[in-house]
């Protein structure tokens, strides 16, 4: 099927699901509204003064052509040359990897002097959203007769990745991929134009895309310039390319004007982009395993490893940039999982969804027909519950022992080369066969990069005092046995227990971090490795069988609560009358607010808009709030070109809104009712971290960049007038 003709099944698709299935819509302004139902929207009574043919068209170029999916998160094109706009945050990594001590672009921001002076942003992809089609019946049909649990989820993900292969048949120079829209119930098969050369173009210095830190990450009121321009390049023939020298800029279908006199309070806006996960319609026991296991484990290990390595790094600025990203992203978590964590307790989350659930099954069992449709939901659901809780926060300690701790990394990685080497070289992946040498070394140098000895030790050390703790308080210990006789063993004499001296030991006496041992060990049989007495090659291999079995009963469940939670989502419906939209799943969404001030606490209301002025008032001259003394002068002098709003008599920098986003919408434009970008989205207010298991307009308010911050700062800071001129040409 050709892509226009795909475009134009999709949109019937949506249409008859639109007239199955009715509409009503959300409350507030709670939506993340998928293509499929952006036709259908009442945009006016939205203040969207723009067709839904302009947003979302399947026969010509609209809107979304002008969004893009970068860095696990959103951009959008800005100008026909394959401008990209989109977070700071977003191209954090990508400066990072660019910066030293010495050139540190990261502190000092990045501007390319011309088109010539753009940077890669290696690992760095953008994708576009260029049609979608309903495949529900035939991954349901794949799974159908699969009676064993394990089988069926087995069945339901080979038919998607089956669907997605024969679309990229179909579909020549396309990537194509089946998302799960409702569990169990609903699957939709989308296509995306893949561009794998992305270039830095400007990115504002550390103290204005940043500015706040971790203090004022998560808060309203905001006064960060989280934005930075990236650009997009394909062949000379316009196919997609890695990167190379000869690339040209890529001229997307459609990209965004900017209204340079941005917006007001009251003002309507939408937003769109690639929202990662909410848990909107989770039963209250997928709730009671995030507040009782998930989000604390979470938080507080990330917050002890933080710790440990911003304590290295305040003595060593190398230490420093290798790290950021690291601490950057944990640190973001964190903050994340302790404002759900209150949040949920505030509200009494898990206790009210189980009021909201009896009541479902009351409205469900008044009528027999839909009593025998949905059956025992909730019993179903709290059977397989009740699993998970029993596991309590093992499978996340095996999880972070091979993820946080470098020996293991590495220990995994030489015992999983010394197995593929025993295949005939042609059957290894590249990376394993002869020859590639080279490859080798520079892959484990760069997981080598950020190893710091007493930095991996005390964050190994914090994992294995909570093993410890687990192991403590519990008599079926099995593999925690295994660990602890293991700590024995490697730690020093009589100290077997003490998880600090143990990790000391056990990086004192690994060799697995050097180059030249590990290409050695490769070359052995994996028993041999293993009989080396490697430390980390002895700790992998005991937890080998406890990571399969777990990843096992995690398939089993899967498989079980698929067709549970379709009945789930059916009796929601069906109790709601409602149509509600799909939880994030990182596909095109769309959302619509207002520019609109909130009340955190009793007697406070925030306004919606801050200036330059919040900027000057919160710098303290040292991070996080350090802003640079030019942004400062520049203010003192009033030098604020075109870029002042007359009502405010100020340059604004933050913009409040009542848009339903998550993590994965940074980088979102912002768009007025005309279409036009506002701002860029990068964050929501403390409150609002709740919003990914449910919205409320009370609470529920999303920060972006305002648009007249991002030019100011790129023509006056950054002295970039070229990029502000591609910006705003006609
Ligand atoms: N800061 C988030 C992100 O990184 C945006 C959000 O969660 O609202 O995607």
């Amino acid at each position: 099927m050709s892509t226009s003709s795909f475009r134009r099944c999709a949109f019937l698709v949506g249409l008859v699901l639109l007239v199955t299935l009715g509409f009503r819509p959300g409350r507030g302004e709670e939506g993340q509204w998928p293509l499929s139902r952006i036709a259908s929207l009442d945009l006016k009574a939205k203040g969207i003064e723009i067709p839904a043919s302009e947003i979302w068209n399947s026969s010509r170029a609209s809107l979304v052509d002008a969004v893009c999916r970068v860095g696990g998160a959103t951009g959008s094109f800005v100008s026909s040359d394959g401008l990209i706009l989109t977070n700071h945050h977003v191209a954090f990594r990508g400066v990072q990897s660019i910066s030293t001590p010495e050139k540190n672009y990261l502190r000092d921001g990045f501007a390319a002097k011309d088109r010539k002076d753009e940077r890669s942003a290696r690992g760095y992809t953008c994708r576009i959203t260029v049609g979608y089609r309903d495949v529900s019946a035939q991954v349901l049909e794949a799974a159908e007769k699969v009676e064993d649990p394990a089988g069926r989820s087995r069945a339901v993900r080979e038919a998607m990745a089956r669907i997605s292969k024969e679309a990229e048949k179909e579909n020549k120079g396309l990537t194509a991929e089946v998302s799960e829209m409702f569990q169990g119930s609903s699957y939709v098969l989308f296509l995306y134009q893949v561009i794998r050369d992305v270039r830095l173009v400007c990115v504002p210095p550390r103290a204005v895309g940043e500015y706040g830190g971790e203090e004022d990450n998560w808060v309203w009121p905001r006064h960060t310039g989280d934005f930075a321009f990236l650009r997009a390049y394909v062949a000379p023939d316009g196919t997609p390319a890695v990167y190379s020298p000869d690339n040209v800029p890529f001229h997307p279908k459609r990209w965004l004007r900017v209204n340079p006199k941005g917006v007001s309070e009251g003002d309507a806006v939408f937003l769109l982009g690639y929202p990662g996960r909410t848990y909107r319609h989770q039963s209250s026991w997928f709730l009671e395993v995030e507040e009782r296991i998930r989000l604390p484990f979470y938080s507080g290990l990330f917050a002890e490893e933080i710790d440990i390595m911003e304590e290295a790094s305040a003595k060593d600025p190398a230490v420093a940039l290798a790290l950021s990203p690291e601490i950057k992203g944990k640190a973001n978590v964190e903050k994340n999982f302790r404002g759900k964590l209150l949040g949920m307790k505030r509200l009494g989350l898990v206790q009210k969804r189980r009021t909201e659930e009896l009541e479902m099954m009351d409205y469900i069992e008044a009528d027999p027909a839909r009593g025998k449709q949905i059956g025992d939901v909730l019993g179903d659901l709290e059977a397989i519950y009740r699993e998970v809780l029993a596991e309590g926060v093992e499978p996340h300690l095996l999880g972070r022992l091979t993820r946080d701790c470098k020996g293991m990394v590495l220990a995994q990685d030489v015992m999983s080369g010394a197995a593929l080497r025993m295949r005939a070289n042609g059957r290894r992946p590249a990376i394993w066969r002869d020859g590639a040498e080279d490859k080798r070394r520079a892959r484990w140098e760069s997981m080598l990069a950020t190893h710091y000895e007493d930095v991996d030790a005390r964050i190994l050390a914090a994992i294995l005092r909570r093993i410890v703790a687990v192991a403590d308080a519990q008599e079926d210990t099995d593999w925690l046995a295994e660990v602890l006789s293991w700590m024995e063993r490697h730690g020093p004499e009589g100290k077997g227990r003490d998880a600090l001296a143990v990790a000391r030991a056990v990086y004192a006496k690994s060799h697995l971090f050097d180059p030249a041992t590990m290409e050695e060990m490769i070359q052995k049989r994996p028993e041999e490795v293993l009989r080396g007495g490697d430390p980390f090659v002895e700790l992998s291999f005991i937890i080998q069988d406890p990571v399969q079995n777990f990843r096992r009963s995690a398939g089993v469940r899967r498989g079980k609560l698929d067709p549970v939670m379709a009945r789930y989502i059916a009796a929601r419906q069906l109790f709601r009358q409602e149509n509600f939209c799909p939880d994030a799943n990182s596909t095109l969404r769309m959302t619509t607010g207002h520019i609109r001030g909130y009340s955190p606490r009793d007697a406070v209301w925030s306004k919606p808009i801050t200036t330059l002025r919040g900027v000057v008032e919160k710098n303290r001259g040292e991070e996080p709030f350090n802003a640079p003394e030019r942004l400062v002068k520049l203010w003192e002098s009033k030098d604020f070109g075109d870029y002042a709003s007359p009502e405010l008599g100020d340059v604004p920098v933050g913009i409040l809104y009542d848009t339903d986003t998550t993590g994965g919408n940074s980088g979102s434009p912002v768009m007025d009712g005309k279409g036009r970008l506002v701002g860029v989205n990068f964050d929501r207010c403390f409150e609002a971290t709740i919003n990914d298991y449910q919205w409320s307009e009370d609470y529920s308010r999303s920060i972006g960049v305002d648009i007249r911050y991002v030019l100011w700062v790129t023509d006056k800071l950054m002295n970039a007038q070229w990029v502000v001129e591609e910006l705003t040409a006609r």
